[in-house]
């Protein structure tokens, strides 16, 4: 047997950070930048940022922070794609479970950081194209298959955004927690899977006086299941799945505070019970406990099988660079500060 060689660490979180342009409305504003990412790794917050206190930041009042790495709003799609979850895609075809979130306020670039645009796709389009042209480097392709469910969770009720409709029911079977019902569909190609997604997001919740915008309550979960033959040693067939899952978490703005005062009684409030109920995961993942409350949420309960164990796990923080979210900002940092 070959030894599994993978580019990640086992059980270890990785936590990226990646700063957006600053965007028109921003500037006309008046706003200033309150970012700086240095060597590719650290990140400066500060009030007062310009270019001339940027030599001076660590005399000043800014706050710094270091990440597996950062990326500058110049950082290509494919770039983050390739630093962040190239490597789950190498799993998953190694029949492992991985998982990649991004996490943020609404605005920061998540759902441009996940699904991208037509001429600029995302994570989730670039590692479907990346998984299918590995397939196709094995001399055993045709054995593989390739099954996508694109799934939404607003509060706590789950739907399938390849076939809207009804609310789905997660139950738990033999092979862990299920949406009951969730379309399954079958990926040939690379080339249908952008259209697809680009129609499964259309189909997430919109806020009723945002018509136009997906709901910043929305967490958007892409499952991309893999699943082929390989002989084992004594000559018999050995059935291999890999699964992995590619969240576009909901705003963390309203839904997340810093200390455990505010969070409890954001708890109470029940704001996204499922957002809350990940950063318990996370946080007692990284503390290295042995429970891990997957059942707290829908969302927790959909990834379990994705999250912690053998699995991988990657964050992505996304954060404006503008003075006008410093607040948002310093949460967003905090909270993958924590997640390392
Ligand atoms: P979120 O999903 O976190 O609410 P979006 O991904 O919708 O935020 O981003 C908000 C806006 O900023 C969108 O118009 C998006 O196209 C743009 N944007 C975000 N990140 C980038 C980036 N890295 N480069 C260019 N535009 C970006
Ligand atoms: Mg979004």
């Amino acid at each position: 047997t070959t030894k599994v060689k993978s580019t990640m660490e086992n059980g270890r979180i990785l936590v990226f950070v990646r700063l957006r342009p600053v965007a028109k409305k921003e500037r006309e504003a008046g706003s200033r930048c309150c970012v700086r990412i240095v060597n590719k790794r650290d990140v400066y917050l500060t009030e007062f940022a310009n270019e001339n206190d940027y030599l001076r930041l660590k005399r000043l009042r800014g706050r710094h922070f270091t990440f597996d790495a950062s990326f500058p709003d110049s950082t290509t799609q494919q770039e983050v794609y390739s630093k962040t979850t190239a490597g789950l895609v190498e799993a998953v075809l190694q029949g492992r479970n991985g998982s990649i979130f991004c996490y943020g306020a609404t605005g920061a670039g998540k759902t441009y950081t996940m699904l991208g645009t037509m001429d600029n796709p995302g994570v989730m389009v670039l590692a479907i194209k990346d998984l299918f042209s590995k397939i196709q480097q094995r001399s055993f392709d045709e054995n593989h298959t390739v099954h996508l469910s694109y799934l939404e969770v607003y509060n706590e009720t789950v739907r399938d955004l390849l076939s809207p409709g009804r609310p789905l029911v997660l139950r738990e079977d033999k092979q862990g927690i299920v949406a009951a019902g969730l379309t399954q569909y079958r990926a040939y190609s690379a080339e249908e899977v952008m259209a697809l997604l680009q129609q499964g997001n259309l189909n997430r919740t919109t806020e009723p006086t945002r018509a136009n915008e997906t709901s910043s309550r929305s967490h958007a979960i892409l499952q991309v299941v893999v699943e082929y033959q390989v002989k084992g040693a004594s000559g018999n067939v050995v059935n291999r799945v890999g699964k992995l899952s590619l969240v576009d978490l909901a705003g963390s703005e309203r839904a997340i505070a810093t200390d455990q005062r505010t969070l409890r009684s954001l708890e109470g409030a029940n704001i996204n019970r499922s957002l809350l109920a990940l950063s318990s995961c996370i946080n007692a993942l990284v503390e290295g406990k042995k429970h891990i409350p997957y059942r707290n949420s829908k969302l927790t309960q959909l990834l379990k099988d994705s999250l912690g164990g053998a699995c991988n796990t990657v964050m992505i923080a996304n954060i404006s660079p503008s003075s006008l979210s410093f607040g948002e900002t310093q949460n967003t940092l905090y909270w993958a500060d924590r997640a390392k």
